[in-house]
């Protein structure tokens, strides 16, 4: 069974989480830490909670996503696991980040390349990696069929969707994507997004204003 631990992070309001099962095992996904204080916030619940942090995926390269790689990288020494069309966004999310008035450094490690239909393992536990490109070209979202939950990014969200003015978006692609790739998984699935607050498929499906 995986718990779901989540904070908001950085002046850009995004969520990053940590999965973590029985074993003390963990997965952190979109680490947007960005001030000290909210990389000690997320250090300071692995160490308080005894966990072991196994892996690092992101599941886009925009910079509110990526803030926190390279110390999670630095201080549990994991290897970063993305899609390999996000690249192109992950080398320039600094550049981006001076833009915001947000400068940072990025991770420097090697990458794991993730694609539609890789199951990632924790023990028991196993989440499908779902390709769902729009917001981001290289867009992924990772679904936990046996506990009914999804980590969508910036997907979808609580009656709304990813945004689609930046580089390599396609506000079309995305509506797709989400009718055929989301909108086909159980209405119970619950939504943890990007940003905002969880929801669920079927509530999606009836009240999202982008989908009805
Ligand atoms: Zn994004
Ligand atoms: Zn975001």
């Amino acid at each position: 069974m995986l718990k779901i631990k989540s904070f908001v992070f950085s002046p850009i309001q995004e969520n990053t989480y940590i999965l973590y099962n029985e074993h003390k095992d963990c997965i952190i996904i979109d680490p947007g830490c960005y001030f000290p204080a909210e990389k000690d916030e997320l250090a300071a619940f692995i160490t308080q909670s005894g966990l072991t942090p196994r892996m690092l995926l992101n599941t886009h390269c925009h910079l509110d996503h990526v803030f926190g790689n390279k110390f999670v990288t630095d201080t549990y020494g994991l290897a970063l696991q993305l899609h390999e069309k996000e690249l192109a966004l992950l080398k320039y999310a600094p550049a981006s980040g001076l833009m915001y008035d947000m400068p940072f450094d990025n991770y420097q490690g090697e990458y794991i390349f993730l694609k539609e239909g890789d199951r990632i393992t924790l023990g028991d536990d196993e989440l499908q990696v779902i390709e769902a490109p729009g917001h981001s070209p290289g867009h992924i979202c990772f679904y936990c069929a046996a506990q009914n939950f999804m980590i969508s990014g910036d997907v979808l969200f609580n009656r709304s969707i990813g945004r689609t003015d930046l580089p390599g978006g396609s506000h079309q692609t995305l509506l797709k994507n989400i009718r055929e790739k989301l909108f086909v998984l159980p209405d119970k699935t619950v939504v943890y997004s990007g940003h905002g607050l969880e929801t669920t498929i079927g509530d999606e499906k009836e009240y999202n204003p982008f989908l009805v």
